[in-house]
């Protein structure tokens, strides 16, 4: 009897000690997140469990995970945890450009770990852009180069003027691919009066000589939306689709213009780029109310706008959210839809093993919250997305 209980004991010993042993070889996690509605739309993943990250990757995803495993161990229940969001239109160029925002201390607070300047910088600004922004900066910051449109000089031919800008600023976007994206140009009567169209086709023969997407931003006509879709090739960008102005998507009758519905069928990318002018409620419902969802909910963010109608990212969404768009819908073009068009980092925009651990804890708050758009409409929405916690590169983000 006592050798019996003996043996029991040094066999209860040896199981325990076995079992340390194995905990202490496996690996603890830096962050493991528990209890999360977890959300990722590029692999339809849609459900309660755990999500762990390991050395900047996530390394364990879906089921239950000890929370001994965690070195920092964040309780989600209640929260959505989704890919850290892309946001495909930023100004972010901060103290150098006056409309730049700087982005870590807004993606702390907004879930967005993927910035795109859209063009808020030309050819010979690149190097600052990379050195002052894209280094320092936590989140991910990547690029479109501005081709100038116009000289301060009168005594050079603007159109002469484009033209000269070509070769610098494709040399220095190819130069460049790691963080740059492509081009970025402003194509409407307000941003270069009679010129708009020839520059327009002078962005297009520099995209086509250099092979780079073109993002174009489109807002009063002339020239006309026809004219402009004509010149846009699979893989280039319009931005501010939802805006109220005369370069827009809609016709009179509020139907999608047949030149739109044609570039978007040959794989011409269809972003919101909110903006400061560039969103209206009216525009985007009768939009989605003809089935033209966006690829890319963006917020063409910058100082401008930070403090109303744009807000954040979280608030854009919400804005689609509450024109009749799905929580998952909304997600996937903040998420896995721009992280396609920035093609630069495998996996990301998803919550894959191995993907980078860029994640987003996101909260639906129900209540009544009044949206603004553009032209000062505003409605009261019943939902709203919030960001609780930002994780970029397996680091939490810390509001400043
Ligand atoms: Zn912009």
């Amino acid at each position: 009897m006592r050798e019996m209980q003996r043996r029991d004991f040094l066999g209860a010993l040896g199981a325990t000690l076995a079992s340390s042993a194995l905990a202490q070889q496996a690996p603890r996690y830096d962050i493991l997140i528990q209890n999360g509605e977890l959300r990722d739309p590029a692999s339809q993943l849609r459900r309660k469990g755990d999500l762990a990250i390991l050395d900047g990757r996530i390394a364990a995803i879906g089921g239950e995970i000890p929370a001994e495993r965690g070195i920092d161990t964040i309780d989600a229940r209640g929260l959505y945890v989704t890919p850290g969001l892309v946001d495909l239109h930023t100004h972010c160029y901060h103290a150098a450009t006056g409309l730049g925002v700087e982005a870590d201390p807004i993606a702390a607070r907004s879930g967005v770990t993927t910035w795109v300047d859209a063009g808020s910088f030309g050819w010979d600004a690149t190097e600052g852009f990379r050195r002052f922004i894209v280094r320092p900066q936590q989140a991910r910051i990547f690029g479109f180069v501005y081709l100038y449109p116009s000289s301060r000089d009168p005594s050079v031919n603007p159109v002469e003027y484009v033209r000269r800008q070509m070769r610098q600023t494709g040399e220095t976007a190819v130069a460049n691919r790691d963080i740059l994206l492509g081009v970025k140009f402003q194509v409407g009567s307000n941003m270069n009066g009679p010129y708009s169209l020839e520059f327009l086709k002078i962005a297009r023969e520099l995209c086509d000589r250099y092979h780079l997407p073109l993002m174009a931003h489109i807002s009063f006509a002339p020239p006309e939306t026809d004219q402009v879709m004509e010149l846009m090739r699979p893989g280039d960008i319009v931005t501010h689709i939802y805006n109220h102005h005369t370069l827009g998507i809609l016709d009179s009758a509020g139907k999608i213009k047949r030149s739109v519905l044609e570039a978007r069928a040959r794989g011409v990318w269809m972003d919101v780029g909110h903006g400061l002018g560039s969103f209206n409620f009216e525009s985007a419902r009768k939009a989605l109310d003809a089935g033209f969802p966006p690829d890319s909910i963006s917020t063409d963010i910058y100082n401008l706008n930070i403090h109303g109608p744009v807000y954040d990212l979280p608030t854009t969404l919400t804005k689609l959210l509450y024109l009749g768009m799905s929580f998952e819908d909304v997600l996937l073009r903040a998420t896995a839809n721009p992280a396609r068009v920035v093609n630069r980092v495998p996996l990301m925009g998803t919550l894959q093993m191995g993907a980078p651990a860029d994640v987003a804890l996101l909260a639906m708050e129900e209540g009544s919250f009044q949206l603004i758009d553009s032209q000062k409409n505003t409605v009261t929405a019943k939902q709203r997305i919030v960001s609780r916690l930002t994780i970029c590169r397996g680091k939490r983000l810390t509001a400043i």
